[in-house]
């Protein structure tokens, strides 16, 4: 069953409480991949969703380290899984950072810039992108074919 929703926001903090409500509302292991414009608002979206994970530590971007972990205590889920595929140069060098073995495991995986990894994303994931309409107003879209 194919699952569309959009949502406005005008404020950083709206998108970090989107996050965290969709967060929040997680029970399983789950991939979530952003995509879209630059400065839309996927880092921001991700550390509203660490916050809803329960994750007290600040949330940076992980562009530089392609991916950042946080432990998760939530029952039998492990991990909070952070990646930023943008400055990945090949699309298999995901592979290298375990992605397989993550996907695969109780854990909680959000990647932005999913779409340069295209070929390595499971069906089942919910994806959501990110537009920006004007200098504070962001357009997000979720969708899930799960
Ligand atoms: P991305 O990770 O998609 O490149 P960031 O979350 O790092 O984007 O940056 C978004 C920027 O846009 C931040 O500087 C944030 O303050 C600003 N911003 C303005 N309005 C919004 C909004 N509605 N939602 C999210 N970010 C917004
Ligand atoms: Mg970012």
């Amino acid at each position: 069953m194919g699952l569309k929703q959009e949502f406005l926001t005008d404020s950083p903090e709206k998108t970090k409480k989107l996050g965290e409500i969709l967060a929040q509302s997680l029970m399983n292991s789950v991939l979530i991949c952003l995509s879209g414009d630059l400065g839309g608002g996927k880092t921001t979206f991700a550390q509203g969703f660490a916050a809803g994970l329960g994750i007290k530590e600040k949330i940076t971007s992980p562009s530089f380290v392609l991916m950042k972990r946080y432990l998760l205590k939530k029952k039998g889920l492990k991990y909070f899984y952070h990646f930023d595929c943008y400055r990945l140069r090949e699309p298999e060098e995901i592979l290298a950072l375990g992605w397989e073995e993550i996907l695969g495991d109780n854990n909680i995986v959000l990647v932005e810039w999913a779409d340069k990894i295209a070929g390595y994303l499971p069906q089942g994931r919910i994806k959501i992108r990110f537009e920006i309409l004007e200098e504070r107003r962001r357009e997000i879209i979720v969708t899930s074919n799960a």
